[in-house]
């Protein structure tokens, strides 16, 4: 350990290029060929194969690994990318141990589930190398669709409706497309650019205009979109952030995890990126876990993630839970925050511990910290917009708001978890319904 890990304080170059290259690499290597094929082997191609049922978009497995088995990963891909035009973003950020492989046959008979989201990568890989867009565009129906938001949700909408024929315009306030596959993911999930290459190739359709930094609310209002437009799709995902109510928490130092991690995702040199010594982490979802292994391998000294119910609730998965744990982050559940303290800057946080009706015990403790990030939920942000379920759009069926002619999916809409391929099957089956109403009008 030296100096620079000691030190007191938000700073940047706690270590340096070779050390943070090396902790930022991709976190699983991609498979080689010979590996792909022993993996394939495993699979037992199950009639009702349950790793379907349990995939959001519905790819066929089994199918798509026989087409690798046989020496055609190029037709693997096509397979996967025909229900998930983001079947390779998916293969790097998918809880796989909960969806598909925690369904996987062999993972209940043996503790040990067919490498499905490796294999994925594997053959989505390997056609987007080549360059080959394996979709192409029906003849022009004359009908103009607008899209908001260019993140998960948007992209597949946008692309299934481009392939019917229909021009898309995609408006994003950000100024990269990708939603939170550019801004949000963990950098050792995608790298090498891989969301900026993937929207690239995505694009490669046809018919598909994307204008960024124009916002819903800001640049353009609902009332323009539906004039200008047969139909509307809002896939704006969750632009804000919950507050943290406890006294003190606008102290220096006190930041919201996604602020960070998307900072961390747009530098193009880490040393530069500033990160506390004693880093405490507020939430207990993949944000949250993001925050915290993205500070240690930033160099972080103490980095500890502090959650208000057990570990059985957290939205984190047990694989993100043991990831977290070994990349040297200290978890601590149960534990609601009740006060920032520090003159100007934050240099403790204090928590009391709760039982499991989150009921305060009135004991309490005191960290360290002079970095706070709150990773404790997001919200949607938005004026005008159709109504509500909650805190998100009310939907039903494939994205049908209620609002006619305008529909909404991904994480500002209500239903499903907010994850990546959630985003991309919502996408997916609004365009559906979209492209099946204007064909009738
Ligand atoms: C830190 C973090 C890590 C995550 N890690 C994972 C993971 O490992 N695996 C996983 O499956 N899921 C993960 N998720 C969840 C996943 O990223 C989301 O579920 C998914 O991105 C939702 O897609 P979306 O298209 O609905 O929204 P987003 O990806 O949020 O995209 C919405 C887009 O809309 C734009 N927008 C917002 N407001 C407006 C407006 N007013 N006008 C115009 N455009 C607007 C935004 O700029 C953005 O580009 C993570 C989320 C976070 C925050
Ligand atoms: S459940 Fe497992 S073994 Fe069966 S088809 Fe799916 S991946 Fe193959």
């Amino acid at each position: 350990m030296d100096a620079r890990t000691l030190k007191e304080g938000i700073v940047s170059g706690r270590l340096d290029a070779d050390a943070l290259n090396a902790s930022f690499a991709d976190l699983h290597a991609p498979l080689g060929d010979h590996e792909a094929l022993v993996a394939t082997d495993r699979c037992y191609f199950c009639h009702d194969a349950p790793c379907i049922t349990a995939c959001p978009t519905d790819i066929d497995i089994p199918l798509f690994i026989r087409q690798i088995a046989t020496g055609t990963p190029e037709a693997a891909a096509k397979t996967i990318l025909t229900q998930n035009i983001l079947g390779g973003m998916c293969a790097r950020v998918c809880p796989t141990e909960t969806l598909c492989e925690e369904a996987c046959v062999r993972e209940a008979a043996e503790g040990e589930p067919v490498r499905i989201g490796r294999l994925q990568r594997y053959a989505t890989d390997t056609l987007m190398a080549q360059g080959v867009h394996p979709f192409s565009r029906a003849a022009p129906t004359g009908k103009r669709i607008a899209v908001v938001g260019a993140g998960p949700a948007g992209l597949a909408c946008a692309h299934r409706l481009a392939m019917y024929g229909h021009d898309v315009v995609v408006f994003d306030a950000r100024p990269k497309p990708g939603g939170l596959n550019e801004y949000g993911i963990a950098a050792y999930k995608s790298t090498e650019d891989f969301a900026a290459r993937e929207v690239e190739w995505l694009l490669q359709i046809g018919g598909i205009e994307i204008r960024t930094d124009m916002a819903l609310g800001r640049d353009v209002t609902m009332d323009d979109l539906q004039g200008a437009y047969d139909a509307l799709f809002l896939g704006m995902g969750l632009g804000g952030v919950n507050a943290l109510t406890a006294p003190g928490a606008d102290k220096d130092g006190v930041l919201d995890a996604v602020d960070f991690i998307a900072d961390l995702r747009q530098a193009t040199d880490l040393s530069t990126l500033p990160v506390g010594r004693d880093v405490v982490v507020i939430g207990g979802g993949m944000t949250a876990v993001d925050a915290a292994v993205q500070s240690k391998l930033l160099g972080a000294l103490n980095v500890t993630m502090v959650y208000r119910r057990g570990r059985d609730r957290m939205n984190a998965s047990v694989w993100e839970q043991d990831l977290a744990s070994a990349k040297g982050v200290r978890i601590i559940t149960n534990a609601a925050p009740v006060a920032v303290h520090g003159n100007g800057s934050v240099r403790e946080i204090e928590f009391e511990f709760t039982d499991d009706d989150l009921n305060p015990t009135g004991q309490t403790f005191r960290l360290a910290a002079d970095q706070v990030f709150k990773a404790i939920g997001q919200t949607l942000s938005g004026e005008d917009l159709p109504d509500l379920d909650g805190r998100k759009i009310a939907v039903t069926g494939p994205g049908r708001t209620s609002v006619a002619g305008v529909w909404a999916g991904g994480d500002c809409a209500s239903g499903g978890d907010d994850l990546t391929v959630t985003a991309v099957a919502e996408g997916r089956d609004a365009a559906e319904d979209i492209h099946a109403a204007l064909m009738r009008a």
